[in-house]
């Protein structure tokens, strides 16, 4: 089977809304086996529909419509749908009396118009609207299905999770199943080289890297007839991909990295104190958003003058004077002054340029310094990262996080 999602909507056309109703559905699709060949939109226009609803049933055996539902004079999917099926309009004195009952329920008047919402064309099944007073419509004419769904995220999702994928399971060609795997500290170009082949290698399981905004991913797709079965082709070409990624690979799916950072520490049992010049407390903000990092984090102060790295941290105005607040130098003063300060097995700083201002043909814009602090142990990091004020703050506190991580 193969299927087309057509989402109705001007404001959809407009850019007002994002069309998240064809993202749950081609994702549920997806799941199902289902392949999933178009995706368009039209806005509320009668004619424009007809024909993108004549153009779907055309080419695929299932088209699952979003939108216009709803009892206003621009709601025109149920009526265009008939039309085009050549469908009489019959009054379902169930549904009418359901949509009653969600009125009196609400204590609100019912309108003549949601009469309107209780018609379905001829031979249609009504699916169940527990959040609105639109039913959905199912059509079957001969090999073709047609769905029609109300556009409200909140009431299309429970009505695809309970009613329509139940029904379509048994159109689905096994399923398909994906695992993220979150990758840090390497550039997009230099991880393919490392799993080119394996990229190259196989279509199922396939292996496809994304380049997200703070970082890549690498999302392992497999299509198998059962669960068990997509699994274990996962869970081989994870290992092999662990293999040759090593220590980048920090979590996989929706971990992020702070919470990689807290269950490590949490394992080892190490406390960590941090000490923050251009990242102003991002680390902390990162770390404390992590439920339980209570338990290892007790101290973070944001030292953005001299002074304060000075009489906070106890690094000399010599010291300062002599290397730079942006160097290696400052940095592991900081991390060792606030490890001291809190009593803490792990002490992390940074100090770098954010920019826009600031930089200096030795030290340019994104030069940050980061050190770790274990006893005697010393780690620094050296980074030049690109991109505007806010973008070089994220990505230290980030490259600050890994650090800690390794
Ligand atoms: P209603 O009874 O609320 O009018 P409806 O079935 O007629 O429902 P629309 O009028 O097309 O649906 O859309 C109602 C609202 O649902 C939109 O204003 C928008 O907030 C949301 N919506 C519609 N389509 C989508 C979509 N494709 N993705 C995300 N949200 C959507
Ligand atoms: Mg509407």
């Amino acid at each position: 089977m193969n299927a087309e999602i057509l989402s109705v909507g001007t404001e959809l056309l407009l850019g007002d809304i994002v069309n998240t109703n064809t993202q749950y559905i081609a994702k549920g699709l997806a799941e199902l086996g289902i392949n999933v060949y178009r995706q368009s939109v039209v806005g509320d226009n009668p004619k424009r529909l007809k024909s993108s609803m004549e153009e779907s049933l055309g080419r695929a055996d299932l088209v699952i419509v979003t939108g216009g539902l709803g009892p206003t004079k621009d709601d025109l999917t149920r009526e265009v749908a008939a039309d085009v099926l050549g469908k009489k309009l019959i009054l379902d004195e169930e549904i009418l009396r359901g949509i009653q009952g969600f009125f009196d329920q609400i204590k609100v008047t019912m309108e003549k118009s949601n009469r309107k919402q209780a018609y379905l064309p001829e031979g249609a099944l009504a699916i169940e609207n527990p959040n609105g007073t639109s039913p959905g419509i199912l059509l079957e004419e001969g090999e073709k299905i047609m769905i029609l769904l109300p556009g409200p995220p909140r009431e299309l999702q429970p009505m695809f999770d309970n009613h329509i994928r139940p029904r379509l399971k048994k159109y689905g060609q096994g399923l398909v199943k994906s695992k993220v795997l979150n990758i840090f500290g390497i550039g997009e170009s230099t991880m393919e080289a490392m799993v080119d082949d394996l990229m190259e290698a196989q279509d199922n399981p396939s292996l496809a890297p994304y380049c997200m905004k703070e970082g890549l991913i690498l999302r392992i797709t497999a299509r198998a007839r059962r669960e068990e079965e997509a699994d274990a082709m996962i869970r081989s070409l994870e290992e092999k991909v662990r293999e040759r990624l090593g220590s980048y690979v920090y979590g996989t799916d929706h971990e992020s990295l702070e919470e990689a950072v807290v269950e490590a520490l949490l394992k080892k049992e190490y406390t960590i104190s941090v000490a923050e010049s251009c990242t102003g407390g991002l680390i902390a903000a990162k770390i404390t958003n992590v439920p339980g990092a209570s338990r290892i984090f007790p101290l973070s102060i944001v030292t953005y003058s001299e002074a304060s790295k000075n009489t906070l941290l106890g690094i000399s105005k010599e010291n300062l004077k002599s290397h730079g607040t942006v160097s290696k130098e400052t940095a592991i003063a900081m991390a060792k002054g606030i490890r001291k300060k809190g009593g803490t097995a792990l002490g992390l700083a940074i100090t770098g340029v954010a920019g826009p201002g600031g930089g200096t043909a030795k030290k340019p814009v994104g030069t940050i310094h980061i050190a770790l602090v274990l006893g005697d142990r010393v780690f620094h990091e050296e980074k030049r990262l690109l991109g505007d004020r806010n973008r070089i703050r994220h990505m230290a506190a980030k490259h600050a996080l890994n650090l800690v991580r390794k």
